[in-house]
């Protein structure tokens, strides 16, 4: 269980971005706001500090948007703030999501004193010329830079997100950004594919005709190439895009693929205590001011119900490699999944796209290029 933060604010929008989050601006008037809203956060965890009671907090996520673009001073007596106020044991895991230009050695060592252990780079591309094109900020020889100053600072535990299927990208690229990637041995890997979302820039170009993206079956071959070059170099392939070295799972994340509450703070942030599920605002002024009125500004809540709950527990469980483990099922709801989900367990089983193994359930190599399909089959 953990408290996922989530800051707003980018230097500029990349071309494919629809993530919440809006570009910092000036010095003077970032600086203002940042302060209000970490006030915000600070008021908001007080709140949901009475409804988590004392339940023990194993991970903080600060995410976004760029956390990396805030002084690492504001950032680490906030994370200072959550260790004092909440139930966290005595080393939780804390990542902090940073993009490579903006976190230096000095910023590290001041977030690693106050307990960031994790960094997770945004680092997408080792070519200049597909960073340009994607509208990242940074350039491929700060990335080696950033990791070198991390581990100089104590932070070890470092994520690389990558991206395949962007405009101009060849498997020739994707084979060189995955090998750049490892010879930096970060100590896991997340290979994401490009989502083209409505309302981008990079979508309406593409619809104009004036960015090509490589095709679905280029796609699917860097997506293939990503499985096997990392399993060569001893990652582990543990969920359908991430990859570690043994045991460096994301302690995080490994709480959403288990369907296990957790608090968020921030706005645009979704959340979810004891089966009640809540999405903040994203709205960042509309956020601060509600806030000094210590009241949430939700865009909407929701009660989920046990089959609601039974059915997500499946869903996200099936992205981990492991998949769904029958006993730690039954364990949480007293029913075996067999007995809920026999049909579409036994169509997924004929299709070839899931097997069983271990007492798990989960996705065969064929049903990990379909896992749309596979989640979707376990939602009543
Ligand atoms: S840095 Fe991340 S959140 Fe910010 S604009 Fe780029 S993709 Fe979006």
């Amino acid at each position: 269980m953990g408290v996922y933060v989530h800051i707003p604010f980018c230097e500029q929008k990349c071309y494919y971005c629809d993530f919440h989050s809006v570009v910092a601006g000036d010095e003077e008037s970032f600086s203002s706001v940042v302060s209000d809203y970490f006030l915000s956060l600070r008021r908001e965890a007080l709140y949901y500090k009475k409804l988590w009671e004392d339940r023990a907090l194993r991970t903080i996520f600060i995410g976004g948007g760029t956390p990396s673009i805030v002084p690492a001073e504001q950032l680490a007596s906030f994370i200072l703030f959550l260790r004092n106020e909440l139930p966290f044991v005595a080393e939780p895991e804390i990542t902090i999501e940073a993009n490579p230009h903006s976190l230096h050695y000095e910023g590290a060592a001041v977030l690693s004193k106050a307990g960031a252990n994790r960094v997770s780079l945004g680092v997408q591309a080792f070519q200049n010329r597909l960073l340009k094109a994607i509208g990242r900020v940074h350039t491929s020889d700060q990335i080696g830079q950033s990791v070198g100053a991390l581990k100089r600072a104590g932070i070890t535990n470092i994520n690389l997100d990558l991206m395949f299927g962007l405009p101009g990208q060849g498997i020739s690229d994707w084979t060189e950004t995955l090998r750049e990637a490892v010879a930096l041995r970060p100590t896991h890997l997340s290979c994401y594919g490009l989502i083209l979302e409505d309302e981008t820039p990079l979508a309406r170009w593409v619809s104009a005709g004036i960015v090509h993206l490589p095709s679905d079956d280029e796609q699917a071959e860097m997506y293939d190439l990503a499985c096997e070059m990392l399993k060569e170099e001893a990652y582990e392939h543990y969920e359908i895009s991430n990859f570690c070295e043994p045991g460096m799972e994301c302690q995080h994340n490994l709480l959403y693929w288990h369907n296990e509450p957790f608090i968020a703070l921030g706005s645009g942030a979704t959340g979810y205590i004891d089966g009640f599920r809540y999405k903040n605002m994203p709205d960042i002024q509309g956020y601060i001011e509600s806030w000094t009125r210590h009241t949430p500004y939700y865009e909407y809540t929701d009660q989920v119900s046990l089959d609601q709950e039974m059915d997500e527990t499946m869903m996200v469980g099936m992205r981990l490699l492991r998949g769904v483990e029958e006993e730690a099922f039954f364990r949480r709801y007293q029913v075996s999944f067999r007995d809920i989900y026999r049909e579409p367990i036994e169509d997924l089983l004929a299709k070839g796209l899931v097997q069983e193994s271990n007492g798990c359930l989960r996705v065969t190599r064929q049903g990990l290029f379909l896992e749309n399909m596979v989640s979707g089959a376990f939602l009543r």
